[in-house]
């Protein structure tokens, strides 16, 4: 049986399967927003830097200890932050 998909990375936009009622029950509740967790660690950094909770220098350490492989391909909106963070 092939996991239908049902969600879509925040980040970078992959479909993916998630389990709706793990969602409901907290389990795994990364996967509700990202198909990795190193996707939802991003997602993490770049809501607080949007929110003023990180300025732009924390952010940007953060962000060095995720995986940010393939970021250009991330989609348009993350790409904007990650890329205005970075610099
Ligand atoms: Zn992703």
């Amino acid at each position: 049986m092939t996991a239908k998909i049902n969600h879509w990375c925040v980040i970078c936009g992959t479909g993916y399967h998630g389990c709706d009622s793990c969602d409901a029950v907290g389990i795994h509740s990364w996967k509700k927003h990202t198909d990795t967790l190193n996707h939802y660690q991003i997602y993490f950094i770049i809501n607080d830097y949007t929110y003023g909770i990180l300025n732009k220098k924390q952010a940007r350490e953060k962000l060095y200890h995720c995986d940010l492989t393939g970021w250009e391909h991330f989609l348009p909106n993350v790409r904007v932050l990650i890329a205005e963070i970075l610099t």
